[in-house]
């Protein structure tokens, strides 16, 4: 719950108002696991609140490492199975967040696409999945790039994000925190009421190209998006970043680098070119390296900043919801 929320449940709990910030410091600083441990509140307080809510803590239904350090967990969630992802580095742990249960994009390259939507999760399920993991208090970044679109879920998300970064809450910087979107309609509330970094999931510069990827390309046209995007300061503290994934035959040639050079030439951004986790049953393969080199340099040669990624956690499925579809299948 937000502060605002936690003021709100004072006030029916008929408490002072400012048990919120004592119930948020119960939370968010001592993490506590049950309403018994807020022993500043009165034990008839307790017991109402016990009545009526629970802290909603729960731990991974199962954990899966991968011989390059990724960890993956699974947690129930809404009735199903999420995935939450701890990449590890040189200088960072980054935790990748699901914000739904499955999703209804349909990206063709996406497992979680396949499995499509089951539930938006609650802004707790979001935050249990920081919490939970055994590796919460060593964590440096978060990313929401687990299952599910943000955008499509974004009054959850953003109370997340608000609980994750307020003062009141986990007191992260925003500049610690990424959310990755296709570009569906939350993205303008997000771009004015949070400053944490943006990732775009690009794929294709050309509309129809994308939207042989990303069918919502159809509803959201990324030249919109990009519109969008450039209403908002990126120059300084945020930043934007568009991923692209590099697909053989696809989107990989020389005129497709150019084409996305031309797009992005006056936005101040990163480009995050990925080499393809394949998921079972798709036509897709991922770009040879020699190609994605190529592209790479077409993109610096113009001016832009351009990283190569390799996939992390392929011997574990790591790639998003591969990990859940295999538990389902299981079940
Ligand atoms: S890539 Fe993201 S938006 Fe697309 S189907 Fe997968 S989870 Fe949904």
């Amino acid at each position: 719950m937000t502060l605002a929320e936690l003021r709100d449940v004072a006030a029916k709990a008929e408490l002072p108002s400012y048990a919120a910030e004592q119930i948020a410091d119960w939370l968010y600083n001592k993490k506590i696991s049950s309403i018994e441990e807020m022993t500043n509140l009165s034990a008839a307080k307790r017991a109402w609140l016990g009545k009526h809510y629970e802290i909603g803590r729960s731990l991974p239904t199962s954990s899966a490492a991968s011989a390059d350090g990724t960890l993956k967990y699974t947690f129930s969630a809404a009735g199903s199975c999420i995935e939450t992802v701890v990449i590890p580095s040189k200088d960072r742990s980054t935790l990748c967040v699901s914000s739904q249960v499955g999703c209804k994009m349909s990206c063709v390259f996406c497992m979680t696409g396949r499995q499509g939507f089951t539930a938006n999760l609650s802004a707790a399920d979001i935050i249990n999945q920081l919490l939970s993991v055994p590796e919460s208090d060593s964590l440096t970044n978060i990313v929401f790039m687990g299952m599910g679109e943000p955008f499509d879920n974004t009054n959850a998300v953003m109370n997340a994000l608000d609980i994750l970064t307020g003062t009141y809450g986990l007191g992260w910087s925003p500049k610690r925190i990424t959310v990755s979107t296709i570009g569906a309609r939350g993205l303008k509330r997000f771009l004015s009421e949070s400053s944490c970094h943006l990732a775009v999931s690009l794929h294709a510069a050309n509309s129809n190209d994308r939207y042989s990827l990303v069918p919502y390309e159809k509803a959201v046209p990324i030249r919109q998006v990009i519109a969008l995007i450039n209403q908002y300061d990126f120059r300084h503290q945020r930043r934007v970043s568009f991923e692209y994934i590099v697909f053989k035959g696809v989107n990989d040639s020389p005129q497709q680098a150019i084409e996305l050079a031309t797009m992005l030439r006056n936005v101040p951004c990163r480009i995050n070119l990925i080499c393809y986790h394949p998921i079972p049953d798709s036509h897709l393969e991922g770009a040879e390296l020699h190609k994605i080199e190529q592209f790479r340099d077409i993109l610096s040669r113009r001016g832009l900043v351009c990283t190569i990624r390799t996939s992390r956690g392929e011997d574990i499925a790591a790639a998003c919801g591969m990990l859940s579809s295999a538990k389902k299948q299981s079940a």
